[in-house]
């Protein structure tokens, strides 16, 4: 019982509850430099095994990998208006290059060179925009060269005064797609092509499903034309911004020079867009299946997909549960299933299951004596439900079985997001809701700021997409569920992180 017991139950405190799940999963720690995390290998496995899915998806999409500097000319983010004002508030600037010896004893023996002070300051990259569009506009000449796709895998550091691990931190991981075209329509194509990738990899592979829609002005990227984005709903109710993907107009083409010309033989500005996922989605995979035990993995891209865990009471019986044990591991490895034998003798059984449990493993193999004897081992899934699986057809089975948690893992979420969405609101009932449990709220939308900055204030809900029709409700809404002014758009509001 000790490891399920340092963790917070969810109804009494869903924030302890993730930070707990996140120490006893061994996915990150806390740093001695406030605001950034150490992810641990359990945690970064896991990142890992996203960034290889999104990669491979990246890649049949047309797009190739790159790797851009991480300090960027402070004049380069000063180049587009909106984008300077969008980031000036958290981006870490270096100024100086070198140390210098005091003479001083302990931490006063070293300082900041004053002689060696940067003629412009650089900053770390919170983004990259302008430092690969400044390499676009080199690369860039006719519509031959076009359409230009690129990602690169990277850290971005954004300052952050509150963090939460994963969901916020001054330092996170990244990919960060970034693409040239010769016409609007196509970067919006692409724009809205790699949202759509973003919602299969988070539904087929994090079983956690999301809202695709445009963001509002007031939660536009900083320079685009338009953002989409994914939302997910945790179980807490709050919303969780999973990804988003913008069309950037010409608006970075323009401060950057990205010029090309075209088929006509005229010359053009190109067409971008940028469209990313972090490491936050590790924490939105935590609030969407985690339950009072700890984490529960999706087996697509769980670090270990079974544990199996032998039982023994004589030296006899040890040699005789491992050899089979050996054996299991050997063939479940060779279908390429990524699989742990414990055998430690210092562990009980019993604190070896609630170790896996929080660990977020998703299929358990139990093998004792008596089950060598029956030709069987006892399956126990995190999701719940123990059974016993025949040795002679193991594989097979365990792979139906894995399949299995992963629908049902995804089939919950979804069935909980519906149970926890509410459409059609009215203002009362919008209050009401807000006040109470929370959840994703449909209604209609004026389309003014000062409508939905006033519900910001009022009930901490923002917009969280306009949602596209998949999502919408049957009958559009005719008003503006908080103003009564003619709707121009449908919207899912929701408390979020
Ligand atoms: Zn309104």
């Amino acid at each position: 019982m000790a490891q399920a017991q340092k963790i917070t139950p969810r109804a009494k405190d869903f924030s302890e509850w993730y930070g707990d799940v996140i120490t006893q999963a061994e996915l990150a720690d806390y740093s001695p430099v406030r605001g950034c995390m150490v992810i641990r290998p359990h945690g970064y496995r896991l990142w890992e095994l996203m960034q290889r899915a999104l990669d491979d998806m990246f890649k049949a999409t047309g797009h190739r990998n790159a790797y851009f500097p991480l300090f960027i000319p402070l004049s380069f983010l000063a180049k587009e208006a909106e984008h300077v004002e969008g980031f000036a508030k958290e981006v870490a600037v270096v100024t100086h290059t070198r140390l210098r010896a005091t003479g001083k004893p302990g931490a006063g023996g070293i300082e900041v060179d004053p002689a060696s002070a940067l003629e412009e300051p650089l900053v770390v990259r919170p983004t990259s925009e302008t430092i690969i569009y400044a390499m676009f506009a080199k690369w860039i000449q006719s519509y031959r060269d076009l359409p230009l796709l690129l990602n690169q895998w990277c850290n971005v550091v954004r300052w952050e005064m509150r963090t939460r691990m994963f969901l916020r931190t001054t330092e996170f991981l990244w990919q960060e797609g970034h693409t040239a075209h010769a016409t609007e329509a196509e970067a919006e194509e692409e724009a809205r092509r790699m949202l759509g990738v973003y919602r299969t990899f988070q539904e087929e592979w994090m079983a956690m499903p999301v809202l695709t829609g445009r963001k509002t002005d007031s939660e536009r990227f900083a320079g685009a034309l338009r953002t989409y984005a994914v939302e997910a709903l945790m179980q807490d109710n709050k919303a969780l911004q999973a990804g988003t993907s913008h069309n950037l107009g010409q608006n970075f083409a323009k401060a950057f020079e990205v010029k090309f010309q075209t088929a006509a033989g005229g010359l053009d500005h190109v067409w971008n867009t940028s469209w990313g996922v972090t490491t936050r989605m590790i924490g939105g995979l935590i609030m969407s299946h985690g339950d009072d035990n700890g984490l529960i993995c999706p087996p697509k891209l769980a670090p270990v997909q079974v544990a199996i865990v032998p039982i023994w009471k004589s030296d006899e019986e040890k040699a005789q549960v491992s050899a089979v044990s050996h054996q299991l591991k050997a063939d479940l490895d060779k279908a390429g299933l990524r699989v742990e034998l414990d055998l430690r003798d210092t562990v009980k059984p019993g604190a070896k299951y609630f170790e896996w449990e929080a660990k977020g493993v998703p299929l358990r193999l139990e093998i004792g004596p008596r089950d060598v004897a029956a030709g069987h081992t006892m399956a126990a899934r995190r999701t719940g439900g123990k059974a016993p699986l025949k040795l002679d057809s193991i594989v097979v089975a365990v792979a139906g079985v894995l399949d299995e948690i992963q629908a049902v893992l995804f089939q919950a979420a979804r069935e909980r997001r519906e149970a926890n969405s509410v459409r059609g609101v009215t203002k009362a009932q919008f209050l009401e809701f807000m006040k109470g449990k929370g959840g994703f709220a449909y209604g209609g939308f004026c389309g003014d700021g000062a409508c939905e900055a006033e519900i910001k204030e009022q009930t901490g809900a923002t917009i969280r997409v306009l949602p596209d029709p998949e999502f919408r409700s049957p009958q559009a809404p005719k008003t503006c569920m908080w103003c009564g002014k003619p709707s121009v758009a449908e919207a899912v509001w929701a408390q979020a992180y």
